[in-house]
């Protein structure tokens, strides 16, 4: 079994580090990468360390974790310096999406179903690891980054590549009207049972970035649910609340190519 999940485009990319973590029973937790979640503090650090390990990135590389609280709050990393990942007193506070044009510096998201979205632009050399739950999606976070890549860093959305990785899937992911009527524009994503709507967050959030500006042949889908990938994954429906949660990441080499 492959350790990772990796994006085909990404992987041609030789200035990139990305990966998606997978579960793993030999490790503590199923390799659980989540501080925030309850587990021991050492052993959720010591499945961080055996991570970095499989990564072979250098060894000065520092690793960003954000404190996501399905917001639409972008952060645009300026410092070379671990955040999060050793104690979560020093994550980057009440942040979704964390933006960096720094080598060597790996942004993370944690997921257990919510959509993570990573971005790279091989123009401007910026990377970017976007949380987006349905609160996220209705607040365009993805959208917003690619804006704030712009801003920031001039980044032409058509140069942007986009990796959607795990995510619960329009096959499991049943949501009241509540949630669903927030969607119901993107008809393709959508579909009613009975009184509940099946609710395809990944699609709404690649069609979200072509309304950006992003190339449909520049956005790679993953294409995998959850949770009906569970032995895989962390699925927090499909595992009734679990608190495990796998970790999407992207960032540059600190050598230049
Ligand atoms: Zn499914």
């Amino acid at each position: 079994m492959q350790a990772f999940y990796q994006f085909d485009h990404y992987s041609k990319e030789k200035t990139l580090i990305h990966a998606v973590s997978k579960k793993n029973f030999g490790e503590e937790y199923a390799f659980s990468l989540a501080l925030h979640t309850g587990e021991t503090q050492e052993r959720i650090i010591a499945n961080r360390e055996s991570l970095v390990r499989q990564l072979s990135v250098e060894e000065k590389t520092v690793f960003v974790t954000a404190n996501q609280i399905h917001s639409d709050h972008i952060v645009v990393i300026d410092k070379k310096e671990m955040r999060g990942w050793h104690d979560l007193k020093d994550a980057v506070q009440e942040c979704d999406a964390l933006v960096t044009n720094q080598r060597g510096v790996v942004l993370t998201i944690l997921t257990a179903d919510c959509v993570p979205v990573l971005l790279y632009d091989p123009v401007k050399r910026v990377v970017a690891a976007v949380h987006a739950g349905w609160k996220g999606t209705q607040a365009d976070i993805t959208t917003r980054t690619i804006g704030a890549m712009g801003v920031r860093f001039g980044s032409d959305p058509s140069d942007i590549l986009a990796g959607v990785a795990p995510a619960i899937g329009r096959c499991c992911y049943e949501v009241g009207e509540d949630v669903a009527l927030y969607f119901l524009n993107y008809s393709d994503a959508i579909e009613q049972c009975g009184e509940k709507y099946m609710l395809d967050l990944p699609q709404i959030n690649r069609r979200q970035m072509i309304l950006a500006g992003l190339l449909d042949a520049h956005i790679e889908m993953s294409g995998i649910c959850t949770a009906c990938e569970v032995e895989e994954y962390f699925s927090y429906r499909k595992e009734d609340g679990c608190s495990g949660r796998f970790m999407s990441m992207i960032g540059m080499h600190m050598k230049k190519e």
